[in-house]
């Protein structure tokens, strides 16, 4: 049985500054520890349950922010920037679960550590077929293009709220509630290691009674980036259309070519 785990940093218990999760801090070292001590409690739960396969896929900033030296032996690592399916490069439909750990909630949330979608000042909303989603809804739609479920989720307590929202029956452990952007009342360590555990445990054991978020076909995805002259170069996307000044959509065949579509738009944005 083969688990796929996408590992963010924003949701990581510990992690409140932008120090912590900025590979040019010192303060960062110290982050990437907490990050990779929660995966590996989430591999040491899912082989407990009986996964004989996992792949961590590092989703956060370069994507080279796990100590691979470091990780669980039981798990191989997806590292490094420019992966064709970013968060979610490597998932397909021979996997029997998804983590989605040390996840935030999307832009715009209150009270939500780190709140934003994909990166800070490039991206306002993301909808797909009218529904608000952030990178958790985002990530696990693909995985449910490959029938996927997402059996557990980890972050702040806002982004538990989110993935609930849209996967009543994920597991999830709150590693952490947000007081502030940059401020959180955070659970003793070992217990979030303990709970991360035992959930991913759970999850694995439970999972016929897991279900994938699949999106309708015909897909809508549409972007609302923050400033009008972003839109202007993401509409250069063929088949992309500017339905308002800070707003492109695109109905992309299927949802592999919509988190693509996502990608292209996010890069020509950063261009303008
Ligand atoms: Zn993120």
């Amino acid at each position: 049985m083969k688990i796929y785990i996408t590992a963010d940093m924003e949701g990581v218990n510990g992690v409140v500054l932008r120090e912590h999760v900025d590979p040019a801090s010192r303060e960062y070292e110290m982050a990437r520890g907490w990050m990779v001590a929660e995966v590996n409690a989430a591999i040491e739960g899912a082989v407990a349950g009986g996964a004989s396969e996992v792949i961590v896929n590092d989703s956060h900033n370069n994507m080279a922010n796990l100590p691979a030296d470091r990780l669980h032996p039981a798990a191989r690592l997806v590292s490094g920037p420019g992966k064709p399916f970013s968060m979610m490069q490597e998932i397909d439909s021979s996997f029997a679960g998804a983590f989605f750990l040390g996840y935030h909630a999307a832009f715009g949330t209150p009270l939500a550590v780190h709140d934003h979608t994909w990166a800070y000042s490039y991206i306002e909303d993301i909808r797909i077929n009218s529904i608000h989603i952030g990178e958790f809804g985002l990530n696990a739609g693909l995985a449910g293009h490959y029938r996927v479920p997402p059996l557990l989720v980890t972050g702040d307590r806002a982004v538990v709220n989110e993935a609930r929202a849209l996967v009543p029956g994920v597991a999830a452990v709150a590693v952490k509630e947000g007081r502030g952007r940059l401020c959180a009342l955070c659970e003793p360590f070992e217990q979030s290691l303990a709970a991360i555990r035992e959930q991913a445990t759970a999850s694995v054991h439970n999972l016929p009674s897991h279900k994938p978020l699949i999106f309708a076909e015909p897909l809508t995805l549409e972007v609302d980036f923050p400033k009008a002259e972003m839109a202007e170069t993401a509409s250069l996307l063929p088949g992309s259309e500017r339905t308002a000044a800070c707003t492109i959509a695109c109905h992309p065949g299927d949802y592999p070519q919509l988190y693509r579509c996502f990608l292209a738009l996010f890069r020509l944005a950063k261009t303008a």
